[in-house]
């Protein structure tokens, strides 16, 4: 997977012009060497550590990971992640398969939660 966002690191790579640059994996091409280090930095979890301290019985660790590489995650919003909160959120959003499949897969009562939800527990 190639990144969009390339920095660079302002010097010039050895390559040659031609077929030898097109092939060359320290410029990829672009003449000037790519700063691998500072993208494999980027596409770190900034906050890996906190994430990793998390329980993932409780809270949805792995979907915290995905957010955090995208910089979609902030420690603020880390309840959000919460097994019941996901659920609650799908109910209040109308997404009742969905709501019933995170269910199975947290080990969660369905009927709890929708009462949790503010929803009656049994409808139909
Ligand atoms: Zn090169």
């Amino acid at each position: 997977m190639k990144t969009q966002y390339q920095p660079k690191t302002g010097q010039k790579c050895g390559c040659k012009r031609g077929v030898q640059r097109d092939n060359c994996p320290a410029c990829e091409g672009t003449g000037m060497r790519i700063d691998f280090a500072a993208i494999r930095a980027r596409t770190q979890s900034p906050h890996a550590a906190l994430i990793a301290s998390m329980d993932s019985g409780e809270y949805d660790t792995e979907a915290m990971q995905i957010d955090d590489r995208n910089r979609n995650f902030s420690p603020d919003s880390a309840e959000d992640y919460r097994h019941e909160n996901i659920v609650i959120a799908s109910l209040q959003n109308g997404q009742f398969t969905q709501a019933k499949k995170q269910c199975a897969s947290f080990g969660l009562e369905y009927a709890e939660m929708r009462q949790s939800a503010g929803l009656n527990p049994f409808p139909g």
